[in-house]
């Protein structure tokens, strides 16, 4: 019997790969045949970080693409992967869907891609295949791009590379996060250059979408109405990472240090503070030193991720004699098992930098937050946290930019002594979790998707 084939296309990025690859496998769960098209240098990555592995579905297929940019190539500057990847990723996947045509009993069904893959989209578009936009953010940071036209419109941000051309504060309905035009997602570029290419990238991406047959995103009703409201194109159906929480993801860029379970089972009950700061974000030598030393001098344990490129690795980034004064009560990881890691009891708080899946882990396992966010869409998920739903705090920084290690410690005894604000982190979870139980808004937006896919 032949079975449904999807062609599965992230945006190459750990944030974007991660859930995208929790949706294939969802869907591979139901029966269908997944190929997922990571671009080379990411596949690479991915086979070495699986190396260790030992579970490795056979409905998900793992291909790569060319991503147009020769190997020394900066990946980390977004304007240059995202025009080598126009230039060659569609003519590619093209050659794929038809390869894949040609000489595989399951035919290509449909592709779902990443909205910001838009590209992948015009191809499904133009080769007459169904299409399904995926959007691995807030409905609210996509609404913002549909509303595009609209700052532009009210003169608020230039038309060409989107520059704010006023100081203000924009809330594009009640209850979502207000955003300041400097703090806009694209104006977080170094250069103008990058911004322009990106600015008019997420202009014709939220074309590509909104022609899409479904767009769904990794969000859930009850936790943005005021986004889905505002946008009722976007269709949620998350949290995602619920149905294989448990399972190895195939999507990591580097290996998964599952030593620090056993460390996490040896605590007592809320005690570790958990520090991650997703995949990009990278650490000056001082603001380091000063989060190291809040560690230390909290007292209390903590599990904190430091990725091999966390700094930028010209010296050794921590206080001198750290690892001997601080001793077994803190672990520091290159990378975690970071979803089973924030759904063990032993956790307190989850000191992230905001991305939306490290906001989505921690609000669906029940945890407060200090939030330290640095760039994109980082800000508007710090207001979601801090002013919407109440389940965290924000560091204030000092004169140079700095958020101190007193100014650490602080927040971190404020928030561990805030019963209200771990109430309604325990309340929000269960709010998560039910969209996606029987009878919860994305349960059945999933649903009516599956059997859509099925038709
Ligand atoms: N992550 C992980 N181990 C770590 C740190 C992060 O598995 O040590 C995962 C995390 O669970 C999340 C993803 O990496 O799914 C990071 O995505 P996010 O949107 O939070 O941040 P980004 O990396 O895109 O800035």
């Amino acid at each position: 019997m032949s079975n449904l084939h999807i062609i599965a296309v992230p945006f190459p990025a750990q944030g974007h790969v991660l859930p995208l690859m929790e949706l294939s496998q969802c869907l591979a769960n139901h029966g269908f045949k997944v190929t997922f098209v990571n671009t080379e240098f990411n596949h690479k990555r991915i086979v070495n970080a699986l190396a260790d592995e030992t579970h490795v579905g056979d409905r998900i297929h793992l291909v790569s693409l060319p991503d147009g940019l020769e190997p020394g190539e900066d990946r980390n500057d977004l304007g240059l992967l995202c025009e080598g990847m126009q230039r060659v990723m569609p003519g590619k996947l093209e050659e794929l869907i038809e390869k894949i045509n040609e000489e595989e009993s399951d035919k290509v069904a449909c592709v779902l891609a990443d909205e910001s893959s838009g590209w992948a989209l015009d191809v499904a578009a133009k080769m007459k295949i169904r299409r399904v936009a995926f959007w691995p953010a807030s409905a609210a940071a996509l609404a913002l791009s549909f509303n595009i036209p609209k700052l532009i419109h009210e003169g608020i941000i230039d038309d060409d590379d989107g520059t704010p051309l006023k100081s203000q504060e924009i809330e594009l309905a009640k209850n979502l996060p207000k955003m300041k035009t400097a703090d806009l997602l694209w104006t977080c570029f170094h250069t103008l250059a990058t911004q322009k290419i990106i600015f008019q990238l997420l202009v014709r991406n939220s074309k590509y979408a909104k022609a899409a047959d479904w767009l769904v995103c990794n969000s859930a009703y009850d936790l943005e109405p005021a986004a889905f409201t505002l946008a009722p194109e976007i269709l949620p159906i998350g949290p995602l990472l619920a149905s294989s929480r448990l399972e190895n993801s195939k999507g990591n860029f580097w290996p998964q240090d599952s030593t620090c379970l056993e460390w996490l089972d040896q605590q007592k009950p809320s005690s570790v503070i958990y520090v991650a700061f997703g995949s990009f974000t990278v650490f000056d030598q001082t603001q380091f030193q000063e989060l190291a030393l809040a560690l230390e001098l909290s007292g209390r344990p903590f599990l904190w991720v430091v990725r091999p490129d966390t700094t930028d690795g010209t010296c050794d980034p921590y206080p001198e004699g750290y690892q001997e004064r601080v001793g077994s009560r803190g672990l520091v990881v290159g990378w975690a098992p970071q979803q089973k890691v924030l759904s063990h009891p032993s956790i307190a708080c989850f000191v992230s930098h905001c991305g939306w899946n490290s906001t989505l882990e921690g609000l669906s396992s029940g945890l407060p937050f200090l939030c330290w966010p640095y760039f994109a869409d980082q800000l508007l998920n710090e207001s979601y946290i801090c002013d919407i739903w109440k389940v965290g705090l924000r560091f204030d920084k000092n004169e140079s930019g700095i958020i101190t290690e007193g100014e650490i410690k602080t927040k971190v005894e404020q928030l561990l002594g805030d019963e209200n604000c771990k109430a309604r982190a325990s309340k929000l979870k269960e709010v998560a979790m039910n969209n996606i139980k029987e009878g919860g808004q994305s349960y059945k937006t999933f649903k009516n998707f599956l059997e859509w896919m099925k038709s």
